[in-house]
């Protein structure tokens, strides 16, 4: 197996365009894709960002054992697909999860995975707000909502191997490209 690697952050902060751009820019890393019960944002496509499922049916999967971990976020269920990442693993990919602090807390504990953990923040509150509202796939009231929200995310910081302010998108990403290539030197020297 690769590595597992688990990014997280308040919501806004670049996450879900970092975790893109390490598929795109890697072929061997794949991203996890998830369940959720939210309902499909105008540039989202169902098997590609997420599973989007019915509250029933999601509910249905928790009974079937069917999660590694699951969480409920704004109002709706989020969970990752043990099926799936399997699937990953068995093809021998590496895979990045993009998950809530509370999905890494209770990945990690899955310690065959190995996780890796990387929160990234936003520079400051601010500069999160322009960005929610620049992203223009929420209404206000949902921003302002995910800006409440943001106080309570970085309370988790501590729960991850490494922070990562995301002030400039390529140097963060960066970043993350060196914590992942030094995991990977470090699991060589004990082959
Ligand atoms: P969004 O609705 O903006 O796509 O995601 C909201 C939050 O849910 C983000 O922090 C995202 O990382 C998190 N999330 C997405 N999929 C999962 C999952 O499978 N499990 C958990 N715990 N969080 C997830």
């Amino acid at each position: 197996m690769g590595f597992n690697l688990a990014l997280s952050s308040p919501s806004g902060a670049g996450k879900t365009t970092i975790t893109k751009k390490l598929s795109q820019k890697y072929p061997n890393i794949k991203v996890s894709i998830s369940h959720t019960t939210r309902k499909p944002r105008s540039n989202e496509i169902d098997g590609v960002d997420y599973y989007f499922v019915s509250k029933n049916d999601f509910e249905d999967l928790i009974t079937k054992n069917h999660f590694y971990e699951h969480a409920q976020i704004f109002d709706n269920y989020y969970g990752t697909s043990k099926e799936f990442v399997k699937k990953l693993h068995e093809k021998k990919f590496d895979v990045v999860f993009d998950i809530d602090w509370q999905g890494t807390k209770k990945l990690s504990s899955y310690k065959e995975l190995n996780l890796i953990k990387i929160f990234i923040l936003p520079p400051n509150k601010d500069e999160l707000k322009k960005r929610l509202i620049n992203r223009n796939q929420d209404n206000l009231k949902i921003v302002e909502k995910r800006l409440m929200q943001y106080e309570s995310d970085i309370q988790h910081w501590f729960d991850y191997d490494y922070i990562v302010i995301n002030n400039d998108l390529e140097s963060c990403f960066g970043q993350i490209e060196k914590i992942i290539k030094n995991h990977k030197k470090e699991k060589m020297s004990f082959i």
